[in-house]
């Protein structure tokens, strides 16, 4: 027997143990100050009641004989991809609902997606970089090349005709950066993709977060991103899923390979791998796109993005550099003074307490940069962009 041994190239991450570790120390040190923490990447607020109420109900048809029900669909069930598909038609994408897998969640079918694509080909990912990206192709054994994203292009790296790759992750909103690509740059991937048979994996986890309305929310509204292009979604950050988990993945009908339909491949790995997400989640994810669960998931993600102003306000005021925060949940900002992202986090960590993540952890070009995100309380984010403005002879 032996074991897969690309898990043994993968690089430990030491970055959250090591946020931890600095900020336990800081405590044992400083028992009476109080930490603010500005780097959480979960959400805060609870579910909207409009879920609770839907999932309530389906919990109590599992309790009856007449409504019970077993092994759902593996795709899910026609009600959320009905809902998904009305969802996608607001920005004027059709998609046939053989094209939309409910899933649980984006990490996982991120990662899954994978058991479909040869391992011969070469990825690859923008740096700064969600990890699951990288690791999932370390484990598999697939070449990884960077595409750089630096202050320079706003932290949006553009096609390379130099740089050929046969799979590319593209992240808009983009986590860690804040940084949406307008539907000219998309544009640009998708033909630079379709010029080189190329397959992109697009990332739109964060897409609820945009409100300027000239912005894609979906690469499915750049033509010709039907024949390139599969996407992935979540109701994580969406309507507040992380813990009761849900996603979707469009796999176009129209994307072909080697004469082979993905869809096709993605229908045969589901329902060999995957029994699907409980019914009592696919209602209460169903609730999520009712007009009154839109309504009142869009009052969460106001709030959050009112936090992101609220930071973005300050940084604004101090002189410093970010990208982010105006259709994202995540604000990426140059570290003053030449700090690196390390020095950075000591120095808000011991002069006013507040905790965020060194952009470091996500990528070399992460370096000399700082992750802010906006999912922490009102009165917190208010109290550490005060604490922050008192930096102000320091850091200016
Ligand atoms: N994609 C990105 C860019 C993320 O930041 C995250 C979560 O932080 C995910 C995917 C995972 O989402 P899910 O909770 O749906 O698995």
């Amino acid at each position: 027997m032996n074991i897969n041994k690309n898990y043994l190239n993968l690089e430990e991450s030491y970055l959250f143990s090591t946020v931890g570790k600095k900020v336990a120390e800081y405590i044992k040190q400083n028992p009476d100050k109080k930490i603010i923490k500005l780097g959480i990447g979960d959400v805060t607020l609870p579910l909207c009641k409009t879920v609770i109420d839907a999932m309530k109900k389906a919990t109590e048809e599992m309790g009856k004989q007449e409504t019970f029900r077993g092994y759902g669909p593996e795709q899910g069930y026609d009600f959320l991809r009905t809902a998904v598909q009305k969802y996608y038609k607001k920005n004027q994408v059709d998609l046939k609902l053989d094209e939309i897998f409910i899933s649980d969640g984006a990490k996982s079918d991120l990662g899954n997606i994978l058991d479909i694509l040869g391992v011969e080909n070469t990825v690859m990912v923008q740096d700064p970089v969600y990890p699951v990206y990288v690791d999932t192709n370390i484990m598999a054994g697939r070449k990884i090349v960077y595409s750089d994203c630096t202050e320079t292009n706003g932290f949006l790296s553009m096609p390379d005709e130099n740089i050929k790759a046969d799979i590319i992750y593209l992240c808009s909103p983009n986590n860690p950066t804040g940084a949406v690509y307008s539907k000219e740059q998309l544009k640009k991937w998708v033909d630079y993709a379709i010029k080189n048979n190329s397959l992109i994996l697009y990332d739109a986890a964060y897409e609820a977060f945009i409100s300027d309305t000239k912005l894609p929310k979906s690469i499915y509204e750049i033509d010709g991103a039907k024949t390139c292009a599969i996407e992935f979604c979540s109701l994580s950050k969406t309507a507040g899923f992380t813990g009761t988990r849900c996603g979707y993945t469009i796999v176009p009908e129209t994307l072909e390979f080697d004469n082979v339909k993905l869809n096709k491949l993605w229908i045969r790995r589901q329902t060999t791998k995957y029994n699907g997400v409980p019914y009592i989640v696919q209602r209460g994810a169903e609730a999520v796109f009712t007009q009154e669960g839109q309504a009142e998931i869009r009052k969460n993600i106001d709030y959050y993005k009112e936090n992101a102003k609220i930071i973005t306000d300050t940084l604004d005021k101090l002189g410093i550099w970010y990208t982010g925060g105006k259709n994202s949940p995540y604000i990426w900002l140059k570290c003053p003074n030449n700090m690196n992202s390390w020095e950075f986090f000591d120095f808000l960590l011991n002069r006013v307490q507040i905790v965020g993540t060194p952009g470091s952890g996500f990528g070399k070009n992460g370096e000399g940069y700082f992750r802010l995100t906006s999912f922490g309380s009102r009165e917190n984010t208010l109290e550490a962009m005060e604490r922050f403005m008192g930096l102000r002879k320091d850091i200016s």
